[in-house]
C-alpha cells in the first residue's frame, strides 16, 4: 500500500476540511494548489488515478485557440493567448513554444494570404511572444518538409504554439505535487458516492476502491471538478445551476515518429477541421476527431483510427501508407462542453461551440462548479477558485505563489533506465509519485505505455522487474489486470 496515500486518507478524516475538491483532472488539481498554497485545509479526491480521465486524453497543446479566429471569437483568442503566455512563462522546461507547419489545399474555403494575416493577427494577439509567422509557398513545403504531399496545395503558413513537452497527465500531476508540499491531502481511487448539507457543513461518503471500503469525510465547501461528470456530481449535491455540458469525443493515434523536424504538421482534414500530427518524442501523435457522444467516457472506434490513418495518408508523402499495423496506442476522451442549460437540446452547430469554462457558485449550499475549459486556461481557474473561496470565508494568503516549475524530478520514460534504479529509490518515487497501479505508472507518471507497443511492454524484462519492486507478492495480478484491460 501507497504510504503517502494512506497519511492523506488520515489527513482528510481527521478533522472538517475547508475544501473537498471532487475530481483530480487539471481543473480540481489547480483549484486544489492555489487553495493549498494559500493556507487552507484542502483534500483533493478522484475516483480513479489522477488525471486518468479528459487530463490524459488532450492534444498536448498549450495554444491560443488560432482555430477561433475563424468563428471571430476574438475575446477568447485573446484570454487564450494571455494563459499561454502564462503558461510559458512559468513553465519554461514544460510548455515550449513549437512551430506550427500548415499545408492549405487548392480551393480551400480560404485563400492562403488571409489565412497568413489570420496567423499575423494571432501572433500580435499573443503580444508577439513567439516567432513570428512565415508564409509558405508550395515549393518551400516540398523543400523545408518533404514528407508532406504538396501536389494539391495552394502553400501554407507556418506559425507558433506551445505544447506540453511530458504530456498533459504528467503537468497535470505537478499541481498535485505542489498542493501535498504545501499540506492539502490528495487521495487517488477515492469517489464522492454520498453527501448531505447540515449544519453549514457537507457530511460526505466517499468509497476508497483501492481497499474496497468506504469512509467518511467533512467540509465546509464542495468544488466540483469533475470534468464530464460535473452534471453528476451536481445531481448528487442537488446544486444543479444554469449550466450543463455537452460532450465531444476525440481521438489521437500515436505511430512511429513520421517527422524529424520537430514541427507539428497542421493540415485542415476531410471533415474540413484542423487536424495535427504532433511529435511526442521518438512517436507521432496524430488527431483529433470531433463527434459528439452523449455518455463521459469513450473508446476509439475501428472508424476513429480508419478516419485518422485517411486523414494522415492523404496528406502525407509516403513510400507504404500508414496502416493500423502502426498505431502504437490511441488516446481517446470527451471534451465537456458548456452550454445553457436551455441549449442542451438546440441544433446548434456544436462543434463550434466555445471552449471556454464557466464557473458555477452556490452561496448557500456552498458549492462551486467548474465547466468546460481547456489546459491552457488552468491558471486563470486556479486564480478565480482562490477568489471564490475567499469570498466564501476560507482566508486565502493570496501572496503565496501556487504554480511554476520548481525543478522536481520526472520518472525516466525508460523501462531500461528505471530497471538500473535501486530497488529502494524505485520505491521511493513510485510512492512519492502515489503510484497505486500499473497504468498510474506506464500512462500518466511516464509516456511508457503510449511509446511502447503492448507485445515490447509485455515481454520488457524491465517491466517485470520493477512491477516487483512496487507490486511485491501482487506483481503477477497487477501485470495480468493491466494487460488484460489494455487488450
Ligand atoms: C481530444 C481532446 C483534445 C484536447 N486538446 C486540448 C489541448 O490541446 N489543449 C487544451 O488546452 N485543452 C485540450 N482539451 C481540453 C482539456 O483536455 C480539458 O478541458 C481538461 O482536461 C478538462 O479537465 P477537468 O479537470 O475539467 O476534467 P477531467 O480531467 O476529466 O477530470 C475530472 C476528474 O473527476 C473525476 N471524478 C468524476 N466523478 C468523480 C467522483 N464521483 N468522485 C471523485 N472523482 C470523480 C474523474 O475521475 C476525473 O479524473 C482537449 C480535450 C480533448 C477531449
Amino acid at each position: 500500500m501507497n504510504s503517502l496515500r494512506e497519511h492523506c486518507l488520515g489527513k482528510a478524516g481527521a478533522c472538517t476540511q475547508d475544501v473537498l475538491v471532487v475530481g483530480g483532472g487539471i481543473n480540481g488539481a489547480v483549484s486544489a494548489a492555489a487553495l493549498a498554497a494559500g493556507g487552507a485545509k484542502i483534500t483533493l479526491i478522484d475516483k480513479g488515478d489522477f488525471a486518468s480521465c479528459t487530463s490524459q486524453e488532450s492534444s498536448n497543446l498549450a495554444w491560443g485557440g488560432i482555430k477561433y479566429l475563424e468563428s471571430y471569437e476574438f475575446g477568447l483568442v485573446w484570454k487564450l493567448c494571455r494563459s499561454r503566455n502564462r503558461l510559458m512563462k512559468a513553465y519554461p522546461e514544460q510548455v515550449r513554444e513549437i512551430r506550427f507547419y500548415t499545408s492549405i489545399a487548392k480551393g480551400f474555403r480560404k485563400p492562403r494570404l488571409l489565412i497568413y494575416l489570420g496567423a499575423v493577427l494571432y501572433w500580435f494577439m499573443g503580444r508577439c511572444r513567439t516567432r513570428p509567422p512565415r508564409l509558405l509557398s508550395r515549393n518551400a513545403i516540398r523543400r523545408e518538409a518533404p514528407m508532406v504531399n504538396a501536389d494539391h496545395l495552394a502553400g501554407g503558413i507556418e506559425y507558433s504554439d506551445c505544447h506540453f513537452v511530458n504530456n498533459d497527465a504528467h503537468f497535470t500531476f505537478g499541481f498535485i505535487r505542489r498542493m501535498l508540499e504545501k499540506g492539502g491531502a490528495a487521495i487517488n481511487y477515492a469517489e464522492l458516492i454520498a453527501a448531505e448539507h447540515r449544519d453549514g457543513i457537507w457530511h460526505c461518503t466517499l468509497r476508497d476502491h483501492a481497499a474496497g471500503v468506504s469512509f467518511n469525510l467533512q467540509s465546509r465547501i464542495i468544488i466540483n471538478a469533475a470534468g464530464p461528470y460535473v452534471d453528476r456530481i451536481n445531481t448528487l449535491l442537488g446544486s444543479e445551476g444554469p449550466f450543463r455540458h455537452l460532450f465531444s469525443k476525440g481521438a489521437h493515434i500515436i505511430v512511429p515518429r513520421i517527422t524529424e523536424t520537430g514541427h507539428v504538421l497542421t493540415f485542415f482534414a476531410s471533415d474540413g477541421r484542423l487536424f495535427f500530427m504532433i511529435p511526442m518524442g521518438r512517436r507521432t501523435c496524430i488527431g483529433t476527431t470531433d463527434t459528439r457522444v452523449d455518455h463521459e467516457t469513450a473508446e476509439p472506434t475501428t472508424d476513429d483510427v480508419q478516419f485518422l490513418l485517411d486523414n494522415a495518408n492523404a496528406l502525407l508523402r509516403r513510400e507504404t501508407p500508414l496502416t493500423k499495423n502502426d498505431v502504437i496506442a490511441t488516446r481517446c476522451g470527451v471534451r465537456p462542453l458548456v452550454v445553457r442549460k436551455e441549449h442542451t437540446e438546440g441544433k446548434a452547430d456544436w462543434t463550434a461551440l466555445s471552449r471556454k469554462h464557466e464557473l458555477d457558485v452556490h452561496t448557500d449550499l456552498k458549492t462551486i462548479s467548474i465547466y468546460g475549459g481547456k489546459l491552457t486556461d488552468c491558471l486563470n481557474v486556479g486564480d478565480e477558485i482562490a477568489d471564490l473561496a475567499e469570498s466564501f470565508g476560507i482566508p486565502i494568503d493570496r501572496s503565496k505563489v501556487w504554480f511554476g516549475e520548481s525543478g522536481e524530478s520526472t520518472i525516466p520514460d525508460d523501462l531500461d533506465e528505471i530497471a538500473r534504479m535501486e530497488p529502494s529509490e524505485i520505491r521511493r518515487i513510485v510512492d512519492e509519485a502515489m503510484v497505486v497501479h500499473l497504468d498510474d505508472f506506464l500512462r500518466r507518471r511516464t509516456r511508457l505505455e503510449l511509446t511502447t507497443g503492448r507485445n515490447a511492454l509485455r515481454t520488457h524484462p524491465g517491466l517485470i522487474a520493477v512491477a516487483q519492486i512496487i507490486f511485491g507478492t501482487e506483481a503477477d495480478t497487477e501485470l495480468d489486470r493491466y494487460f488484460e484491460k489494455r487488450r
